[in-house]
């Protein structure tokens, strides 16, 4: 009774991201959820059910932590927020930025934060072109993202995201290439462009919504920061979903021995128990933008390194440090591996398996060798059979592609990875037989 009162209020009041509204205004919500444990989450009807991939692949220490709930209650009775605009600061945001500092690579040691993964790209793109303006540059604003990238919904950011349905709204920015993750497609970009009209180049170390696609070769973003390098073009690494262990090291582009000029981070960072983000920035950037900037900064948000938020961030991160759930990560990664290889061997429409860390996805195909997808997507409809087994997945179909992805909390054990790697195999089994 109680979600059928919900359901109506929220079928007419809420206004749902990332929404189909002829489906939202049919059905209502599929699920009102109301308690996590875990990889579990529960829904007010009593259903629990397994969150494959960490909800939007932040919640990484796993629903229901009381101890993150018990930091944000301390730092809220003590302080729950204060500016940190001009020279305002407060301990939870100073012992924060030093312990992203310590965890980063190279010399990203110097943090601004915001609430979330746009507003982070955002800040980014802003602070390259306000650089090359302060350099003396005119028209250094151009910013190349790649194919089948998300870098988030903002004006800012939706542009620069690749994947054509999250910038097809009118009014957003022209100063955005596309290139594919090809060297020779990039250079040959910059040549037509011309350099001086570039201000960054941002990808994701392994990109997340574009179907977790790892880059095109080991030696990629080596190349990506040698081109970035010989033409004065700033190089942004959106961390957002990779950061903070995804991938099994602290940041994705660890995984490729690259230091970027900047680094967005947001999601992992406070696993989702409060909205939080932000933007790391090498000293070298850093010097020279003191150097160049005269006067004020005009730049930061009300909510930049909100007290709550940097103390549950710091909270999350001690723990997953104490119990080493970062370990975890690469460990059940392996079982995540070797269950994908048993989907493999077990259904001839399943290719292209890739694994990184806790982050990894399966490819659907008519047939494989060929790599012909169904007319029609089948992972959207093995997805809809898993949630009859009780699992939350995630189907990828941008552009042509039929892949599910799985992002699955840290603290996910061998038995859990196998639960997931068993209901896709009977969901996908019994759409095979519908098809
Ligand atoms: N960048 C990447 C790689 C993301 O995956 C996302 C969100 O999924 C964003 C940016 C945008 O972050 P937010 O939704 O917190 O604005």
């Amino acid at each position: 009774k109680k979600y059928e009162e919900l359901a109506e209020l929220d079928k007419k009041h809420f206004f749902h991201p990332s929404t189909s509204f002829r489906q939202q205004k049919a059905e209502g919500p599929g699920f009102i959820f109301t308690e996590g444990k875990g990889i579990y989450l529960k829904d007010i009807r009593g259903r629990e059910v397994i969150d494959s991939l960490s909800s939007l692949w932040n919640v990484n220490i796993g629903h229901g932590r009381e101890e993150l709930a018990i930091a944000a209650m301390e730092q809220m009775k003590k302080l729950a927020y204060s500016s940190t605009f001009a020279t305002n600061s407060h301990e939870p945001v100073i012992r924060l930025a030093a312990k992203i500092a310590e965890m980063a690579p190279g010399d990203l040691n110097y943090t601004f934060f915001t609430c979330g993964g746009s507003e982070s790209n955002d800040t980014a793109f802003k602070t390259a072109r306000y650089y090359w303006k302060m350099k003396g540059y005119k028209n250094k604003t151009k910013i190349i993202s790649r194919g089948k990238s998300y870098h988030g919904v903002s004006i800012g950011a939706s542009p620069a995201t690749g994947l054509f349905p999250f910038r097809d709204f009118p009014g957003l920015s022209q100063d955005h290439l596309y290139v594919d993750s090809s060297i020779e497609a990039l250079k040959e970009m910059i040549e037509r462009e011309g350099a001086e009209n570039i201000a960054a180049i941002i990808s994701e170390p392994v990109q997340g919504s574009g179907g977790v696609n790892l880059p095109p070769s080991q030696n990629f973003f080596k190349e990506v920061r040698e081109i970035c390098d010989q033409n004065d073009i700033l190089f942004i690494a959106d961390e957002v979903i990779n950061g903070f262990y995804r991938t099994g090291k602290n940041f994705g582009i660890d995984n490729f021995d690259v230091v970027p000029d900047m680094m967005a981070i947001a999601k992992g960072i406070t696993s989702g128990y409060a909205p939080l983000g932000g933007v790391v920035f090498t000293d070298r950037l850093k010097d020279e933008l003191t150097e160049l900037t005269e006067g004020n900064f005009y730049h930061g948000y009300t909510y930049s390194g909100h007290n709550t938020a940097c103390a549950v961030a710091l909270k999350n991160l001690e723990i997953i440090e104490q119990e080493k759930l970062n370990e975890n990560v690469n460990l059940m990664g392996a079982e995540l591996l070797k269950g994908f290889k048993y989907l493999e061997q077990t259904h001839e429409e399943i290719g292209n398996i890739r694994q990184i860390g806790l982050l990894g996805a399966i490819e659907i195909f008519k047939d494989r060798e060929t790599k012909t997808t169904f007319e029609e997507p089948v992972s959207l409809k093995v997805v809809e059979e898993a949630l009859k087994h009780n699992m939350i997945g995630r189907a990828i179909v941008y552009e042509g592609q039929d892949t599910i992805a799985f992002a699955p909390p840290f603290c996910i054990t061998k038995d859990e990875v196998e639960k997931m790697i068993s209901i896709i195999d009977t969901s996908l089994t019994a759409v095979k037989q519908r098809l």
